[in-house]
């Protein structure tokens, strides 16, 4: 599995980015706001920290 972002969803918050144990995500600027971005996708494990974290439920796991 990986992770996949929906920005029309995506506020900004990282938690994502702060919950996730195999650093898949890192993060970028855009349009003046600190958004994170799927980075590493092969070191998801699969746990489901970053969909329960996220307060606008923006992402979405795929199978790799
Ligand atoms: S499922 Fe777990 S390992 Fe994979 S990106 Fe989300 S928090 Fe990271």
């Amino acid at each position: 599995m990986y992770p996949v972002i929906d920005y029309d969803k995506c506020t900004g918050s990282l938690a994502c980015y702060l919950v996730c144990p195999s650093y898949v995500f890192t993060t970028r600027k855009r349009k003046g706001i600190k958004e994170a971005v799927v980075s590493h996708p092969e070191e998801c494990i699969g746990c489901e920290h970053c969909l329960r974290s996220c307060p606008t439920k923006a992402i979405e796991l795929v199978e790799k």
